[in-house]
C-alpha cells in the first residue's frame, strides 16, 4: 500500500532521514517547515497522513492541527503528532486539538509504520464514503451531515483482569457519556459481544488466563464485532504484541497504566470514525438509491448514467471505455397490442436479463422509454462486441406471455461504440453508439452493429 505522507518539522535534519526511509518504502513524501506551509500543502496536495511536530516557531503543532481539523478539505486527513518523550500534557493537548495519534521523538520506525498502515487504511475507507456522499450531494439528495458526531450514549466493552483498571476505564469514558460494560476474561467478553452491540472495545494485551491476541482475532472474525473499533492496552515495552495486535485488526493502542484523558480522546476519535462510516452507509442505502435508480426496472437512470460516464471519462489517462446502446425491437407494437401494463412487464423482464448478464463493474441503465445503455469500463471492442452479442441472445430467450399461453417474441438491437478515454467525450461516445444502433435497426433488427472507431 502506497500513500502520501506530509512531514511537518521546523528542523530540516529531522525530516530528511524520515523522508529517505519512507521514500525507500515507496511512500510519496513531502515536507513543510512550519504550520502555515503545512496548512497550504495539506489543502493542495491532500496527503493521506500528516506527521506533525509540536514545537515549531510561529504556529505550533496544536494550532496547526486545530486548523487542519476545522477545515472541510483537510479534516479527514489523519494527523500524527510528534511530541517530546514523556510529555503527557502535550499529548492531551494534541488529542484535544483533534490529533489522531502520537509518536514520541526519536521516532521509532516500526511503530510509525504500523500506525501509518492502520490510519491510512482507515482513511481509504473514509475517502470512499466521502466520495459517494459527495456524488449524492451533487445530485441534490445528500442532506447536510458535515457536523461532527457526539459520542454520548455509546457503549464500550472493556476487557481487563484488574478491577482497578476497569474502574479507571469506566470512569474516564463516563466523562464523555460512554457507558462501559466490564469483562474480566475472554469468555465473558465473547458472551457480552453476542448479547450487545458495542461501539468500542478496550482490551488488555495481557490477560492471565487468555491469549489476548487470539481474543482479538475472534472478535474480528465475529459478525457483531467485525468492524467495532478496538483499543489495545499494553505495557510500554511490549512492542511485539502491539504490532501483532495491529496486524490482527486493532485500531489503536494505549500504554499502561491507562491515562484516562488519553483514553477519552482516542476512544472519541475511534467511535466518531465508526459513526461516520455507519452514517455514510445508511445514506447510501436510501437517498442515493432513490435518486439514481429507475423505479420500473431498478436499473440506473439516465441522470446517474451521464454523471457516471462523465466521472469515468474525466480522467485523461483512464482505461478505454465501451458503451452499448440497446433498443427493444417493435416495442410500440407491444404497447399497442397488449397495453402499457404488459409493456412494463416486458421492459422489466429485459432489464432483469441485462442485469444478470453484465459484469459487476459494468453499469446498466434505462436510458429512455425502451432504450438501455450499458457502460463497460476497461473494455475494448472485442469484449464489448461479445457482451453485446451475449445480451442480444439472452433477450431472445426471455419468455413473455402477455396473453397466457401465447408467447410474444422480444428482441433487441444493439449499437456498440468503444474509445480510448482521452479522445472521446460522453456525448461523442453516446452519439456513436446511437448511430450504430440505428444501423442495426436499418439492417433488420435483432442484431449488433459496431460504430467505426474514428467516430467515437
Ligand atoms: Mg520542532
Amino acid at each position: 500500500m502506497t500513500a502520501r505522507i506530509l512531514i511537518v518539522d521546523d528542523v530540516p535534519t529531522n525530516t530528511r532521514l524520515l523522508e529517505a526511509r519512507l521514500a525507500a518504502e515507496y511512500y510519496q513524501v513531502s515536507s513543510a517547515r512550519d504550520g502555515f506551509e503545512a496548512l497550504e500543502r495539506a489543502q493542495i496536495w491532500q496527503p493521506d497522513l500528516i506527521l506533525l511536530d509540536v514545537m515549531m516557531p510561529g504556529m505550533d503543532g496544536f494550532e496547526c492541527c486545530r486548523q487542519l481539523k476545522a477545515h472541510d478539505s483537510t479534516l479527514h486527513i489523519p494527523v500524527v503528532m510528534v511530541t517530546a518523550l514523556g510529555e503527557s500534557a502535550e499529548r492531551l493537548r494534541g488529542l484535544e486539538a483533534g490529533a489522531d495519534d502520537f509518536l514520541t521523538k526519536p521516532i521509532e520506525y516500526e511503530t510509525l509504520m504500523a500506525r501509518m498502515r492502520s490510519l491510512v487504511r482507515l482513511k481509504r475507507l473514509l475517502d470512499e464514503w466521502r466520495a459517494r456522499v459527495e456524488t449524492a450531494r451533487a445530485m441534490g439528495v445528500g442532506d447536510d451531515r458535515a457536523s461532527v458526531p457526539g459520542v454520548t450514549g455509546t457503549q464500550a466493552l472493556a476487557i481487563d483482569p484488574s478491577a482497578g483498571s476497569l474502574a479507571t476505564i469506566a470512569h474516564g469514558l463516563a466523562l464523555d457519556g460512554i457507558q462501559t460494560h466490564p469483562a474480566h476474561t475472554g469468555a465473558e467478553a465473547i458472551a457480552a459481544a453476542a448479547r450487545h452491540t458495542f461501539d468500542l472495545i478496550v482490551v488488555n494485551a495481557n490477560l492471565p488466563n487468555d491469549d489476548a491476541l487470539k481474543l482479538i482475532s475472534a472478535l474480528r472474525a465475529s459478525d457483531s464485532t467485525h468492524e467495532t473499533p478496538l483499543l489495545l492496552v499494553a505495557e510500554p515495552g511490549d512492542k511485539a504484541r502491539v504490532l501483532r495486535g495491529f496486524e490482527l485488526g486493532a485500531s489503536d493502542w494505549l500504554t499502561m497504566p491507562v491515562d484516562a484523558n488519553e483514553l477519552r480522546a482516542r476512544a472519541r476519535n475511534q467511535i466518531r470514525r465508526k459513526i461516520y462510516q455507519d452514517r455514510f452507509r445508511a445514506d447510501l442505502g436510501t437517498a442515493l438509491e432513490l435518486a439514481v435508480v429507475d423505479p420500473l426496472t431498478s436499473l440506473y437512470n439516465q441522470r446517474y448514467l451521464r454523471r457516471h460516464l462523465d466521472e469515468l471519462m474525466r480522467r485523461r489517462e483512464g482505461p478505454p471505455i465501451a458503451l452499448l446502446m440497446l433498443d427493444v425491437d417493435h416495442f410500440k407494437a407491444v404497447n399497442d397490442r397488449f397495453g402499457h401494463a404488459n409493456g412494463d412487464i416486458a421492459l422489466k423482464a429485459i432489464a432483469d436479463t441485462l442485469r444478470a448478464n453484465v459484469r459487476a463493474f459494468d453499469s446498466a441503465a434505462r436510458y429512455g422509454g425502451e432504450e438501455f445503455v450499458v457502460v463497460m469500463p476497461g473494455s475494448g471492442i472485442d469484449d464489448a462486441t461479445a457482451a453485446a452479442e451475449r445480451l442480444r441472445a439472452a433477450v431472445e430467450t426471455v419468455v413473455f406471455e402477455p396473453v397466457p399461453g401465447q408467447r410474444h417474441p422480444l428482441t433487441i438491437s444493439v449499437g456498440v461504440a468503444c474509445a480510448p478515454a482521452e479522445s472521446a467525450t460522453p456525448d461523442t461516445l453516446l452519439r456513436a453508439a446511437d448511430r450504430a444502433l440505428y444501423e442495426a435497426k436499418r439492417l433488420g433488427r435483432n442484431r449488433v452493429e459496431l460504430a467505426p472507431m474514428a467516430e467515437a
